[in-house]
């Protein structure tokens, strides 16, 4: 006996619904279990409409039928269970059953059978109907515990999320207001205060363009997600282009190199994979170490996903940090040592995230990173839409996935 049998057999009589049309029969079956160590209630009953009188009235623990009766089946006695939503266990008696009728049986939602000739085995069979029954019940229990909380938090995440919004969207303008007075303050009055005046606007304005910059960074952060219905296929080759364009002057300032692959057709919104990209080679950029940075960019398929990867030689960071680097505002250097606010990889990751993908870095300190996220390869609309199918060859991609292009000259080139 397993520590949760106590919990699953009744605390006083075991109260049993039996279909059976032989007096005799019936009591026998009373019989074994009250020698199976029961306590048992019976109500005997031979057709359906009583059965599904007493089956309300006395709200058995288990239900007993036998298998042949003159009006109906034993088994059609779970069609009412089913009816009245019940999960109480079915257990067949027969005077003889054979296999494949017994295997029909319990195909049909019965949880056992025992044969006349057999009683001594009734009393294990209920046991084990009701271990399994409460065994149901707790999971069940369990499932719906679970999509309670699963909902609660999704609730509770859109309106965090709706909080962030709406209180970084209200703030800019309180906000505006200080910055601009502290800027007027800072233009006027320079030099007609004391020393101290000058140097505490100073600190003022800085703040107030900070709080600033912080804001439209969270802004920022919390309109991902919030476009609903941008997607469309998005040429990953393209996006990296434009990328490549705009961050032109630092890479040329730093004299960065990078080299990218065929890059897959995706269905997402254009703006956020550039936004992935942006941020990704950016910061490739921003954390240089002394050598001017290489940068690779590349994707290839794994199973259902496209796999990206963007890898540069940098500075580098410790795997203690790998995860409390996509947190909002989490950073590993003050700003005197490398500009930002820390919410690039956060909006990294809630975008692909949101695409249904996963990102993550691999990195050492000292030995350079890579970034890596997965976008789904095969979804019902990039199949459809896009017409690729796992295929990086496909209208819009470059071919030949192995090509290493350089996209931009670097300074000293
Ligand atoms: P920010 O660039 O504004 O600091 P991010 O969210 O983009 O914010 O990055 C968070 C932190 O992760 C950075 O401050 C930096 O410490 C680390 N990091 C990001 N990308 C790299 C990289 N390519 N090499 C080394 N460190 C990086």
């Amino acid at each position: 006996m397993t520590t949760t049998d106590h919990l699953a057999e009744p605390q006083g009589q075991l109260r049993v619904l039996h279909v059976e049309d032989n007096e005799m029969d019936a009591e026998l079956v009373a019989q074994a279990l009250r020698k199976g160590g029961f306590s048992v209630s019976v109500v005997v009953v031979q057709e359906e409409a009583e059965f599904e009188r007493q089956l309300h009235l006395q709200n058995p623990d288990v239900v007993i039928a036998d298998y042949n009766l003159p009006q109906w089946k034993g088994i059609d006695a779970l069609h009412v269970l089913r009816r009245a939503g019940l999960d109480i266990p079915l257990i067949l008696v027969s005077g003889a059953l054979g296999d494949v009728t017994a295997a029909e049986c319990i195909k049909r939602g019965a949880t056992d059978y025992v044969l006349k000739d057999g009683l001594a085995r009734l009393p294990e069979a209920v046991r084990r109907a009701l271990q399994e029954r409460h065994l149901f019940r707790l999971r069940r229990q369990a499932e719906e515990d679970l999509a309670r909380k699963v909902e609660e938090l999704a609730r509770s995440n859109a309106e965090l999320e709706q909080f962030a919004y709406i209180a970084s969207h209200d703030l800019q303008e309180p906000l505006r207001m200080v910055a601009t007075y502290t800027q007027l303050l800072a233009e006027r009055y320079r030099g007609r205060l004391d020393e101290n005046a000058d140097k505490f606007i100073g600190y003022a304005c800085e703040g107030a363009l900070r709080m600033q910059a912080l804001i439209q960074d969270l802004l920022a952060f919390s309109r991902v997600g919030r476009s609903g219905g941008a997607c469309g296929c998005v040429d990953c080759n393209a996006a990296l282009a434009e990328v490549l364009q705009s961050l032109g002057p630092a890479m040329k300032e730093s004299g960065a190199v990078v080299t990218h692959g065929a890059l897959p057709v995706v269905w997402a919104d254009r703006s956020q994979v550039t936004q992935v990209f942006q941020n990704l080679i950016g910061n490739a950029i921003k954390f240089r170490g002394k050598e001017a940075p290489a940068i690779s960019v590349q994707a290839e398929e794994v199973g259902r996903q496209w796999l990206f990867s963007v890898s540069d030689n940098g500075i580098g960071i410790a795997p203690e940090y790998a995860e409390n680097i996509f947190v909002v505002f989490q950073r590993l250097h003050t700003r005197s040592e490398y500009a930002g606010n820390g919410i690039g990889l956060a909006i990294c990751k809630k975008i692909i995230e949101h695409c249904g993908g996963k990102i993550w870095v691999e990195a050492q300190a000292g030995h350079g990173s890579v970034f890596k996220f997965t976008m789904p390869r095969d979804g019902p609309a990039a199949k459809e839409l896009c017409g690729q199918e796992g295929s990086m060859s496909s209208p819009g991609a470059v071919s030949g996935s192995t090509t290493e292009m350089p996209l931009a000259a670097s300074a000293k080139a």
